[in-house]
């Protein structure tokens, strides 16, 4: 590290943020309680929240308890259930962004198209010719973001209506209608659950089954918010408590040793949900997945395996042959007449800040730092791109827990990394190579041999096949975020 005692002075940094998601927002709230004067957030869209502004499927929910799924400094008595549904968690971000008076820091319809460092601040551009500098990039650009927009033949001859989970169109008329959903993840379990009994007939598409764990949602009366508004210690015993963090610890010891107590218990759980509450015999074999629980992301849903069994419902295990104008045809033969078509298929993952081009020093680019596979030191820094910080950005921990938990962390983690750019001691901080490759060795390494890696096919591998996330422990993640090891990084 090179440090310049003489020089010295404490520096205004600017910070430009891009996106206004959750980790976006809490980059601008925790910029805004420092003090930090210059920092504005840009954002795409018309509005802040994100993954919630975007996602407005019928059914959304967030399989996190609610009073976990908030930021730590602003608990939010008022949550109607245990879990969420969207439209709420969307509410909680206007309202928490209006409280600080965040909004007229954001540039909203203003789509980030290039970032370039010219050597001592990043240069952006904007869809619009817009420009502005920085000394610090913040990427808040989340990660279930682009569509995927499954390759079935045939997907544009068809004559009703197509929509995909991330763009539902209220104008679509489900009700009464005859509705085909491809797609089984956390998204097509819930679309089909909200569903099955608003449509005439449903066809639950599934290339392969999953394992649902099976989770106790519940209102909460007036009498308990209430309480929760009275007493904060209430909501802290469900965000802190034992109960939450004891199954955080198990599920993750489940994951990284998939031979593990944890592992076995959870198999017991969903395997008994699926032999007791199927009555079918063949359905229950239509449904039953060939991999270890969580290898995909661990599906909670209290009611989907009722929402299957009802009248009108089905569900179809044979592979797609195409679509044509009338319905979708299937490999062995037989077409299902529909009136709706909706893919929950999912999105691209391997995407994170891109598109926007991403120019670091000496012309690195993003896209040819993550040709192999997106990486970031520690999920927050990458080599050649200086003061260019990542929050939930590639190997971060994802699971079924709080990414507000994990980007307050991470916050946490990159605020000691801007300490000697703020001290004028540095003007530029970013991940050593040797640092980065050592990391990612170590972290393959492990990926490999979680539950994520251990074979089936999900959103968490990389082109290569290996789990693109923390492959350690929620606490060695915290522990890791607690500080930074200055020596990892190139510090000028
Ligand atoms: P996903 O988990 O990636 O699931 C995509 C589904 O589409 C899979 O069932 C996949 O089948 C299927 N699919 C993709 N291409 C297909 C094709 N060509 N033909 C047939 N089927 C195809 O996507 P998601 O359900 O939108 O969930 C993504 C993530 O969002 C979740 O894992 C979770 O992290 C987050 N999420 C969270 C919540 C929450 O409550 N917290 C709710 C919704 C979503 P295969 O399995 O065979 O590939």
């Amino acid at each position: 590290m090179t440090v310049t005692p003489h020089t010295a002075s404490k520096r205004d940094l600017r910070f430009v943020i891009i996106g206004a998601g959750m980790a976006g927002l809490l980059a601008g709230l925790k910029l805004q309680s420092s003090g930090t004067q210059s920092f504005t957030i840009y954002e795409k869209g018309a509005t802040v929240g994100g993954t919630w502004r975007e996602n407005r499927y019928p059914g959304l929910t967030c399989d996190v308890p609610a009073h976990a799924y908030t930021y730590s400094f602003e608990p939010n008595p008022d949550w109607s259930r245990f879990y969420a549904p969207g439209p709420e968690i969307q509410r909680y971000f206007e309202t928490v962004v209006d409280r600080h008076k965040l909004r007229n820091r954001i540039r909203f319809n203003t789509e980030v198209t290039g970032c370039h460092w010219d050597g001592l601040r990043w240069r952006l551009t904007t869809a619009g010719g817009g420009e502005d500098v920085a000394d610090v990039l913040i990427a808040a650009t989340g990660v279930l973001h682009h569509p995927n927009i499954p390759a079935i033949l045939g997907l544009e001859c068809f004559a009703g209506e197509t929509l995909h989970s991330a763009r539902w169109n209220d104008d679509v008329v489900v009700d009464g209608r005859r509705l085909g959903v491809i797609g089984n993840g956390s998204t097509g379990v819930q679309i089909v659950v909200a569903l099955a009994e608003r449509a005439r007939e449903l066809v639950h598409f599934q290339r392969s089954p999953q394992w649902i764990m099976p989770v106790n949602d519940f209102a909460y009366s007036d009498e308990e918010r209430e309480a929760f508004r009275e007493d904060q210690a209430r909501i802290d015993a469900i965000r802190f408590g034992e109960d939450y963090w004891s199954g955080i610890r198990r599920f993750n010891e489940a994951i990284i040793e998939p031979d593990s107590p944890a592992m076995k218990e959870i198999e017991r759980i969903v395997l008994e949900n699926l032999e007791r509450n199927v009555a079918d015999p063949a359905l229950r074999e239509q449904l039953r997945p060939d991999y270890k629980p969580a290898c995909k992301r661990l599906v909670y849903s209290p009611s989907y395996y009722q929402a299957v069994q009802k009248p009108g419902v089905r569900v179809e295990r044979d592979r797609i042959a195409q679509v044509e104008r009338s319905g979708v045809r299937m490999e062995h033969g037989g077409i299902h007449p529909l009136d709706v078509l909706v893919l929950a298929t999912g999105f691209q993952t391997d995407r994170f800040v891109r598109p926007i081009k991403i120019e670091g020093r000496n012309h690195a680019t993003l896209d040819e730092a993550w040709r192999v596979r997106p990486t970031a030191y520690y999920a927050i820094s990458i080599p050649d791109f200086p003061n260019f910080f990542m929050l939930n950005g590639p190997t971060a921990p994802v699971g079924n827990f709080s990414l507000i938990d994990i980007a307050e962390k991470q916050w946490a983690y990159i605020e000691q990394l801007l300490a000697p750019l703020r001290d004028g001691r540095a003007t530029s901080v970013s991940a050593r190579h040797d640092a980065l490759a050592e990391y990612e060795s170590r972290r393959i390494a492990k990926a490999r041999t979680t539950v994520f890696g251990s074979g089936c096919t999900s959103w968490y591998l990389d082109a290569e096949g290996v789990p693109q996330t923390w492959p350690w422990t929620y606490d060695q993640f915290a522990d890791a975020m607690l500080q930074p090891d200055m020596a990892a990084y190139d510090i000028r």
